[in-house]
C-alpha cells in the first residue's frame, strides 16, 4: 500500500487549477499523467536573461529584459503577413516586436500605444531594424520579470507553451509534501544536498548540481535498494538444485561444435543450477554469438534433472522463431516442447495446460502468456528470459513467483553493457559472456549513402533478389511515434510492391498477429524475398539466406539498434551488406555514429563509444530499448553515483532489512514515490 503522505502526488493533472480536458492530450503525450510526473519533469535547460536599460546596452542575439513604450501597431498586409508592433526605449531607439499568425491578438491587448510594458525576449535583426520575434513574456509590472531573469525551457508537446508549462509546474511544486529523509545524513552533510522537496524546487529554477545530483541519487539509491531487496528475497526462497546426468544433451546433434565462450557459459549455469539457491544470471552475448543453444542447453539440464523450463521471448514472432528452433535442435532428444502465446485459445490452448500441469511438456516456448495465472506448472525449474532488457525488473519477479520453489533464472540480452551498468539495470546479477563469435562469420559490407540516391539503392536492391537472396527493408523511424513510422512503413512498402509484386511483405507492431506470422512465414521460409519492416526485427530473426539489409534514416536510430538490425545479416555463408541511408540534414552524432557503424562490427566496442558520444546528458536505458532503468539520473550520474548508492543501500539493508526504522520507512515512502515498490511487497508483513 502506497504511503498516505504519497497521494496527494500521485493525483491526475486534472485536480490542478485551470487544468483541464484539453491539456490532457499533451500533458499524457509528455507521460505526465500524475502531479509526481510533472514535479519530475525538470527542464532541459534554462535561458539566462539580462536586464538592460537600453537596446544599445544589449547585443544581437541576447535574451533581454527591458521597459519600452509602444508607438504603432502595422498590421500585415495579407493575414499570412507577420503583425509588427514599434516600440521604444527610454533613448528613442525603436525595436520591432514581430508576430506571426493568430499570435498577434496578444500583441493587440498586451501593448496598447503609449503604456510602458517590460518585455523578455531574444534581441535579433531584420533588416536594418532591431526586432524580437514572439516575445516571451510581456507584463506591466516590472516585478513581474525580474525574479524571472533565469527561465526553465521544458520539454514541451502541442498545445503546451513554456509559460504554461511552468504554471503547471509551479502548482505541483506549490503541493510538494515535506518528505523525512532516506538518505543517510552523513552522505547528505558531505554531498552539501538539499532535503528532496528543496531540491526539487530548486532543480526547476536554476542549473543546480547539487539538487540534480540528489534527485539522480535518489533514483539511483531507490533502484539498489528494490534490487537487493529483491535479491534478499530471493535468497531466502528455497530453489531446487538440479544436477543433469547429461543423458538428453549427450543426444543433442548440433550442425556445429560449440565455441569455447559456449561451453564456458554452460558450464557456469550448470554451477549455478546444481546450487540449492535460485541462480541469478545474465548471459551477455552480441547479436549473432548464439545464445539460443546456451539456453537449449540450460534447459536440457533442467529437464534431465526432473523438473520443467521455460523460455519467455519479448514478441510473439521471436518466441515462434525460437519455438521452430529449438523443436529441430531438441528433436533427437525426444522432449516435448510447446509453444504458447496469448493467441492460443479453446482447445489447443487447454491442452497445453495440461501438458505443463501434468508434466507432459517439458519445455515450454512463448510471451509472457506462460506466467498468466492460469497457468500452472507441475515443477517448473528454470525460466530463461530472452532479450531481457524489454522487461521490467518488477516483471521478471512475477515469473519467479511461479513455481512451488523459485525457479532458477537465466537473462539473455544482446546489450553490450559494462559491468557498473549490468548492476544498475539488473542488479547483483552473476554474468556470463559469450566474449567470441562462432567461427566462418563474414564481415558485413557496410555502406552510407545518400537517401537521395534511392533509385540507385532500389535497382541494386532488385539486382540482389534476382540472385535468389533475401533481403530487409527498415523503414525509418518518425521520430518517436509509432503511428508516424507505421504510416512510413507502409508507404515504403506499397512502393517496394508496386515493384516487386508478391515477393514483398510487411511486418510492423500494428498488424493482427496473424497477419505478421504469415509474413514472417513466408518470408523465412523463402517464398517472400523482402520483408519490410518497423524495427519489430531487431532482436531475434534468424534468415541465414537474407544477405541485404537496408537502414533508412539510419541517422534517427541509435547506435546499439544499428548494430543489432545489421546483426540480422551476416549469418549465412555469403556476403552479406547493410546500407545505411541518410538524410541531408546530418548532426555532428550523426554522423560520428554512421561512421562507427562502418568501421567497427564489434559490439561491446560500439557500446562503449556510443556511450562516448553520447555524453553524460543522455539517459540511460534508452527509449530505444524499451525499458527506462532511469528516468531522473543520466548517465554520468549514474556512473558517477552508483558506488555511493550502492553501499548506502546495503548498509540499510544489513541495518534494518525490513526497512522497520525510520528511516527504512523513509525509504519505503521513497520506493513508492519513485515506484519501485515492487521491492516492498516482498518485505514480509509488505
Ligand atoms: P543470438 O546470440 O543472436 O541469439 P543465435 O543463437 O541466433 O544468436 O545464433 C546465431 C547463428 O549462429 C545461428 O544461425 C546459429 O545456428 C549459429 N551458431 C550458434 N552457435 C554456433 C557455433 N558454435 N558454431 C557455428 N554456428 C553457430
Ligand atoms: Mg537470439
Amino acid at each position: 500500500m502506497r504511503p498516505e503522505i504519497l497521494n496527494p502526488l500521485f493525483a491526475e493533472p486534472d485536480s490542478l487549477d485551470g487544468v483541464g480536458p484539453k491539456l490532457r492530450k499533451p500533458l499524457e503525450k509528455l507521460r505526465l499523467t500524475r502531479l509526481r510526473d510533472i514535479a519530475y519533469h525538470l527542464p532541459q535547460r534554462f535561458v539566462m536573461r539580462r536586464a538592460v536599460v537600453a537596446l544599445d546596452d544589449a547585443a544581437e542575439g541576447e535574451q533581454i529584459v527591458i521597459a519600452l513604450t509602444p508607438v504603432e501597431h502595422r498590421a500585415g498586409a495579407s493575414a499570412r503577413a507577420p503583425y509588427r508592433v514599434l516600440a521604444q526605449d527610454g533613448a528613442g531607439d525603436i525595436c520591432a516586436l514581430t508576430w506571426f499568425g493568430k499570435a498577434s491578438y496578444t500583441a493587440r491587448k498586451q501593448l496598447p500605444v503609449g503604456e510602458k510594458r517590460w518585455v523578455a525576449g531574444r534581441l535579433d535583426r531584420y533588416g536594418d531594424m532591431r526586432q524580437m520575434v514572439h516575445p516571451d513574456h510581456i507584463a506591466a509590472e516590472s516585478s513581474a520579470l525580474a525574479g524571472n531573469l533565469c527561465e526553465p525551457v521544458y520539454p514541451l508537446a502541442e498545445g503546451l507553451t513554456q509559460p504554461r508549462m511552468a504554471g503547471i509546474v509551479a502548482q505541483v511544486l506549490g503541493r510538494l509534501p515535506d518528505l523525512a529523509e532516506w538518505i543517510e545524513p552523513s552522505m547528505l552533510a558531505k554531498q552539501g544536498w538539499p532535503a528532496w522537496r528543496d531540491a526539487l524546487i530548486r532543480a526547476h529554477r536554476a542549473e543546480d548540481k547539487a539538487a540534480r545530483d540528489r534527485l539522480a541519487y535518489d533514483e539511483i539509491f531507490a533502484n539498489a535498494l528494490a534490487l537487493m531487496l529483491v535479491r534478499q528475497a530471493n535468497r531466502r526462497r528455497r530453489g531446487q538444485p538440479l544436477q543433469g546426468d547429461g543423458s538428453l544433451r549427450n543426444r543433442l546433434q548440433l550442425p556445429y561444435s560449440l565455441t569455447a565462450a559456449q561451453a564456458r557459459s554452460i558450464a557456469e549455469i550448470a554451477g549455478d543450477m546444481a546450487q540449492d539457491a535460485p541462480m541469478l544470471r545474465l548471459l551477455q552475448g552480441d547479436v549473432g554469438a548464439g545464445k539460443t543453444v546456451v539456453a537449449l542447453e540450460s534447459m536440457l539440464i533442467a529437464v534431465e534433472a526432473g523438473a520443467q523450463a521455460a523460455l519467455l521471448a519479448p514478441t510473439e514472432i521471436l518466441a515462434r522463431q525460437h519455438f521452430d528452433t529449438i523443436r529441430k535442435l531438441a528433436a533427437p532428444t525426444g522432449v516435448e516442447v510447446a509453444l504458447l502465446t496469448g493467441r492460443d485459445k479453446g482447445r489447443a490452448r487447454e491442452s497445453i495446460l495440461m501438458g505443463l500441469m501434468d508434466g507432459s511438456i517439458d519445455i515450454v516456448i512463448g510471451t509472457h502468456a506462460i506466467f498468466q495465472d492460469a497457468v500452472q506448472y507441475r515443477n517448473l525449474g528454470l525460466v530463461v528470459i530472452d532479450e531481457q532488457h524489454r522487461f521490467g525488473v518488477g516483471q521478471r519477479l512475477l515469473l519467479t513467483q511461479k513455481g512451488r520453489v523459485t525457479p532458477h533464472t537465466l537473462a539473455m540480452t544482446a546489450t553490450p553493457i559494462p559491468r557498473t551498468l549490468v548492476l544498475a539495470q539488473h542488479g547483483e546479477m552473476d554474468v556470463s559472456r559469450l566474449d567470441e563469435m562462432p567461427p566462418g562469420r563474414q564481415p558485413i559490407d557496410t555502406r552510407v549513402i545518400s537517401a537521395a540516391r534511392m533509385e540507385d539503392v532500389v535497382a541494386g536492391l532488385a539486382r540482389h533478389l534476382a540472385t535468389g537472396q533475401q533481403a530487409y527493408w527498415v523503414c525509418p523511424m518518425v521520430r518517436d511515434n509509432e503511428t508516424d513510422d507505421i504510416a512510413a512503413a507502409e508507404a515504403r512498402f506499397a512502393a517496394l510492391q508496386h515493384r516487386f509484386g508478391d515477393a514483398v511483405v510487411l511486418v510492423h507492431g500494428q498488424l493482427p498477429p496473424e497477419r505478421k506470422d504469415a509474413a514472417m512465414e513466408r518470408f523465412s521460409s523463402g517464398a517472400a524475398k523482402l520483408l519490410v519492416a518497423t524495427t519489430v526485427i531487431e532482436v531475434g530473426v534468424d534468415v541465414p539466406n537474407a544477405t541485404l539489409m537496408v537502414i533508412e534514416q539510419a541517422e534517427r536510430f541509435g547506435l546499439a539498434q544499428l548494430h543489432q538490425l545489421r546483426g540480422r545479416v551476416g549469418r549465412g555463408s555469403e556476403k552479406s551488406t547493410c546500407l545505411l541511408l541518410r538524410g541531408d540534414e546530418l548532426s555532428e552524432t550523426g554522423r560520428a555514429r554512421l561512421a562507427l557503424m562502418r568501421e567497427s562490427q564489434d559490439g561491446f566496442y560500439l557500446a562503449e563509444q556510443d556511450l562516448e558520444l553520447r555524453g553524460g546528458g543522455e539517459l540511460l536505458g534508452t527509449r530505444q530499448s524499451g525499458e527506462e532503468a532511469f528516468s531522473i539520473a543520466t548517465l554520468e550520474q549514474v556512473t558517477r553515483l552508483i558506488d555511493a548508492a550502492n553501499d548506502d543501500a546495503r548498509l540499510l539493508m544489513e541495518h534494518d532489512g525490513g526497512l522497520a526504522s525510520e528511516r527504512g520507512q523513509a525509504a519505503r515512502v521513497l520506493l513508492y514515490l519513485l515506484e519501485r515498490d515492487w521491492g516492498v511487497s516482498l518485505l514480509r508483513g509488505g
